[in-house]
């Protein structure tokens, strides 16, 4: 294969119609046909990563294993194609910047004005192709984050419309676009559609394909108009319609040709077959499941399930792979005490303590904790979830009553969480927390080695605390076992109670790792916990 393929996804009209998903479905669909396929995702936000965004605003911070915090898509991104993402496969408009500002402060434009036109659109273009110069890839697909006709992604609309003139057929655009259905009038309306992809063309763009997102499927005659409207051949208007999975979607763009129409626009031979066998057995046992698992994610931010998506997703994978369909119930740490705790977590199969940072919601879990260590439920801590089975336990069982995490309490007595060495005199908040993958030894025997079956295995990290070894002699004595270290600095990363069915909490994010292809072995292990009676 001589050169690599770029394909871009913009979308239009409004925002969450799932560029991700599409993206990584169609990606599939090229993998599936034989395809070197890596996702990338442009974000136009001025800042320069979203490590120090609120996840109201941007919904989970999703970590590569190179230590980048990223957009939730390229979650998706892995969790579809089951190949790692690095640093180079989310880039922002702050390092776009950051980048240029810099070059420009070491006298690199040798006396010129520097300008959006030619100078961030160049620094657009030599990270949109960073992945595609590798050589390691056919296809390079990069999704546009924000709507077509904000301000802020203009440049790199224009960037686009420069790369689709330098590359020609080696470079195609899909517009993401939604035709609402309007009840009142019993139609579905493509105006919306016609009026962006009209935007699109004004910024020098024609889309090649358009995929209309929709809640119903649309008639043919539907799809003519907006061919004949927008310029696209009829076969290229491909529609995604609701579907009650994210993993159908690759099957739903699959039965209208997509991957055949993209091969045959970029001049691709298209005689290599499409292979879904193993996706399309993942959708059966999805579908076929009849028995239910009942797991209960307690977290603040529930509200916004977004924050936990790969959490969530993990937790489907597993409980697909087990034959079980997933019953997820949210629930609000805040909203725990000690009241209701047994109504709220006593019918579940499993308990899940979500990640987090600060104070609010903290005492619920630490009362979600103290039952479901109590009533012998399978319990999963995750990262700050980990550090809160560590103080329910130094609180309740070694009877260190002011036990705290240095987070919560910087006054505590005892610290039984603290801030790791390294962080200590840092004064700059972005990108500095113990970031993406280190090593984790497990012993042997543990429920965590039992699960990962091997001795050393590589997790992702996010985070700034750390389990205070001078206390991991009261703890192993008095029943909780630091099963994972890192090899390297002693740094504690899996403990359990080997005495209960499964309770057990990873510093590490072993939620980020689980795909379609490879569910995470810490999830197959707690869901299997959760259905065994
Ligand atoms: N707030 C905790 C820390 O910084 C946990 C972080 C997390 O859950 N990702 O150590």
């Amino acid at each position: 294969m001589a050169e690599t393929k770029y394909i871009f996804v913009t979308g239009g009209v409004v925002s969450s119609l799932g560029k991700g998903i599409v993206a990584a479905s169609l990606g599939k669909l090229l993998q599936a046909r034989g395809y070197k396929v890596t996702i990338q995702k442009f974000d136009p936000y001025i800042n320069i990563d979203p490590g120090t965004l609120n996840p109201y605003e941007h919904g989970e911070c999703y970590v590569t294993e190179d230590g980048r915090e990223t957009d939730l898509d390229l979650g998706h991104y892995e969790r579809f194609l089951n190949i790692p993402t690095s640093k180079a496969n989310n880039i922002t408009t702050g390092r776009i910047y950051q980048n240029v500002i810099n070059k420009e402060r070491k006298g690199d434009f040798l006396g010129k004005t520097v300008q959006v036109v030619p100078h961030i659109t160049d620094e657009i273009k030599r990270n949109i192709m960073v992945l595609g110069k590798t050589g390691n890839y056919d296809f390079v697909i990069t999704e546009i984050g924000g709507t077509v006709g904000d301000i802020e992604s203009l440049p790199y609309i224009e960037s686009v419309r420069q790369l689709r003139w330098e590359l020609g057929k080696d470079c195609l655009c899909v517009h993401l676009t939604y035709v609402p259905y309007i009840a009142a009038a019993k139609e579905v309306k493509t105006k919306p559609t016609q009026h962006s992809v009209k935007l699109l063309q004004e910024q020098g763009v024609q889309p090649n394909i358009l995929v209309l997102r929709t809640e119903n499927e649309l008639s043919k005659a539907i799809c003519r108009k907006v061919a004949l409207f927008c310029n696209v051949d009829e076969d290229a208007v491909i529609q995604s319609y609701d579907v009650p999975s994210i993993y159908e979607v690759p099957v739903v763009l699959a039965n209208q040709g997509m991957d055949t129409i993209v091969l045959q626009k970029m001049g691709m031979p298209t005689n290599k077959k499409l292979d879904l066998t193993l996706w399309k057995k993942f959708l059966e046992n999805m579908k076929t499941a009849e028995k239910t698992v009942k797991i209960g994610l307690v977290g603040k931010y529930v509200e916004l399930p977004d924050a936990y998506k790969s959490i969530s997703e993990s937790l489907l994978q597993a409980a697909t792979y087990h034959k079980r369909k997933l019953d997820l119930r949210l629930i609000h740490s805040e909203k725990i005490n000690e009241k209701n705790v047994a109504e709220q977590l006593g019918d579940l199969d499993g308990v899940l303590i979500a990640p987090g940072f600060g104070q609010r919601g903290i005492e619920g879990k630490f009362i979600a904790l103290k039952y479901a260590r109590e009533n012998n439920k399978p319990t999963f801590g995750v990262c700050l979830g980990m550090q809160c089975m560590v103080i329910e336990f130094a609180r309740n069982v070694l009877g260190l009553t002011d036990a705290n995490s240095t987070e919560m309490d910087a006054s505590a007595s005892h610290k039984v969480i603290d801030l790791m060495e390294e962080q200590k005199n840092l004064t700059m908040m972005g990108g500095s927390m113990r970031l993406g993958a280190y090593d984790c030894r497990l012993e042997k025997g543990s429920k965590a080695h039992e699960a990962y079956k091997s001795d050393l295995v590589r997790e992702r990290h996010r985070h700034r605390y750390e389990f205070n070894n001078e206390y991991k002699p009261a703890f192993e004595a008095k029943g909780m076992k630091c099963t994972g270290t890192n090899p390297d600095t002693g740094l504690v990363e899996v403990v359990e109670i080997p005495e209960l069915k499964w309770y057990l909490g990873t510093q590490f994010h072993p939620e980020y790792n689980s795909t379609v292809a490879k569910p995470n072995p810490l999830f197959m292990s707690f869901i299997e916990a959760a259905i065994t009676k």
